[in-house]
């Protein structure tokens, strides 16, 4: 395993591990003053009535097959793959090998291409809707799949899913206990996760019925750039408190 240290930080260090704009101001905006006097940062309250409907929402769907193989404890939440275009093998904590060109997926956005990158989830919820958290959201991190913009943070794509509280969320209980507790460290994982395809198939994929909000907004960590486009799915799915206590557990190890 190999450390990653930053020298900003997300929240304060100790047992109540929640995003902390006044530590977040102190540690990042030096460096990263878009975080702090950028025009469309996020995340963002959603006011639901103050959402503009629109006559035709763009269709989103989603074909990604890549069997997650590591998982990352970043420091600011639980991660699946990692924010390269290619897979990497890590066996032991140790990269060996990149698998290159090996696109782990993509999703089509009103008739545009984006690739998929990794996803990774936080507690609580960053976004929030009409001032009310989630014990848990996911990003789906893509980017539009131009060469151009590959190594680059242009024309990111975000697809957020909120949890409510309840049942244990099968899905996540496949790998939740494999994430490492140190912030900063990954680690292989033989076992794979089996319905990766089911919750993009299944979960992303906008029927008619449900929809999501859109907005322009940004990267919710440094260096927080912003263009990102971001699709907030009106379905939800559940998590459980067990679950929700082990990230909380893992990211206020420090
Ligand atoms: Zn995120």
């Amino acid at each position: 395993m190999s450390p990653n240290k930053h020298s900003w930080r997300y929240a304060r260090p100790g047992p109540n591990h929640v995003a902390d704009e006044w530590v977040q101001r102190e540690t990042w905006g030096a460096s990263f003053p878009t975080c702090i006097n950028g025009i469309e940062q996020s995340p963002i309250n959603i006011v639901t009535g103050e959402a503009i409907p629109m006559k035709s929402l763009p269709e989103i769907s989603t074909d990604i097959d890549a069997a997650p193989h590591y998982v990352s404890n970043t420091g600011s939440g639980f991660q699946l793959f990692e924010t390269t275009p290619t897979e990497s093998m890590i066996a032991n904590g140790t990269f060996i090998d990149t698998i290159e060109g090996s696109s782990k997926g993509e999703s089509w956005v009103g008739g545009q291409k984006f690739l998929f990158y990794q996803m990774h989830w936080h507690t609580p919820s960053e976004n929030t809707i009409d001032g009310r958290s989630f014990p848990l959201e996911a990003h789906f991190v893509h980017q539009l799949d131009d060469p151009m913009l590959v190594g680059t943070l242009h024309r990111l794509a975000v697809i957020s899913l909120l949890y409510e509280p309840g049942p244990c969320n099968a899905f996540l209980d496949q790998f939740w206990e494999e994430f490492p507790m140190v912030p900063g460290f990954r680690q292989h994982f033989a076992d794979g996760v089996n319905d990766f395809e089911r919750l993009a198939d299944e979960v992303i994929n906008i029927d008619e019925g449900e929809g999501y909000f859109y907005w322009h907004g940004s990267l919710t960590t440094p260096p927080c750039t912003e263009g990102v486009g971001w699709y907030m799915l009106k379905h939800r799915e559940t998590v459980s408190d067990r679950q929700i206590d082990a990230l909380r557990y893992a990211l206020a190890v420090s």
